[in-house]
C-alpha cells in the first residue's frame, strides 16, 4: 500500500502546545505529516506569514517527536496545495462544540472542490482544549505566564515583537 500523506493546516499565530498535540497524534497515524501555515486572509495576525513559517519550522524541527514533519507556508487554496503533495488526507483539531459548525462548512466546502482529499478530525489532550493562538496573544499581552503553553521557541518571539512583560 502506498504511503499516506496528512496535511495539518493552521494560521499558526503563533503555534502552541495545542497544535504541537494534534500533529503528534497525526504523526502516529499517517506515514508522513506536512504542517501548512496559511496566509488567512480573514484573520489579521500579530506574526507575518514569513515570521509564521520560520517560528512554526523552527519549533517542528527542535522537537524530537516530531522528526520527519516538515512545514510549509501555503498561499493558494489549501486542497490545491494538498493535491499537488499527492495528500489524502487534511487533520483538523476539535476543541469544542464551537469549533464544529465552522469545521463543518469548511469540510463541505472542501469536499466540493476536490472529492478525493478527506478531512479527519482529532481531539487534543483535555489540558489544552481550551488554549487557542488568540488566548495566548491575549494572557501573554497582560503580562500572564504562557511558558506551560506554547514552546520555548514561541515565547522568545514574542518577546522579541511585543517585548517582555512580566513573563515567567
Ligand atoms: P485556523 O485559523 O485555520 O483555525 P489555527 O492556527 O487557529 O488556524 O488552528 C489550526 C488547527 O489547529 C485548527 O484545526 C484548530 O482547531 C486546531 N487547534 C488550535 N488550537 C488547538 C488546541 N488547543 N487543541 C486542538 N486543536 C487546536
Amino acid at each position: 500500500m502506498s504511503e499516506i500523506i496528512a496535511i495539518v493546516p493552521g494560521t499558526f499565530d503563533p503555534v502552541t502546545n495545542g497544535h504541537l498535540d494534534i500533529i503528534k497524534r497525526a504523526k502516529r497515524i499517517f506515514d508522513h505529516i506536512i504542517v501548512a501555515v496559511a496566509v488567512n486572509a480573514g484573520k489579521t495576525p500579530l506574526f507575518s506569514f514569513d515570521e509564521r513559517v520560520e517560528l512554526t519550522r523552527g519549533v517542528v524541527e527542535s522537537d524530537s517527536e516530531l522528526e520527519g514533519v516538515t512545514v510549509e507556508g501555503v498561499k493558494g487554496l489549501l486542497i490545491d496545495f494538498a493535491k499537488k503533495k499527492r495528500a489524502k488526507v487534511i487533520v483538523r483539531g476539535l476543541r469544542a462544540v464551537s469549533d464544529f459548525e465552522y469545521e463543518l462548512q469548511m469540510a463541505f466546502m472542501n469536499r466540493r472542490l476536490n472529492e478525493e482529499i478527506e478531512m479527519i478530525y482529532l481531539m487534543p489532550y483535555i489540558k489544552y482544549s481550551f488554549l487557542s493562538s488568540s488566548i495566548i496573544k491575549d494572557v501573554y499581552l497582560n503580562g500572564g505566564d504562557i511558558s506551560n503553553f506554547v514552546p520555548e521557541l514561541v515565547i522568545e518571539a514574542m518577546n522579541k515583537k511585543i517585548g517582555r512583560r512580566n513573563v515567567q
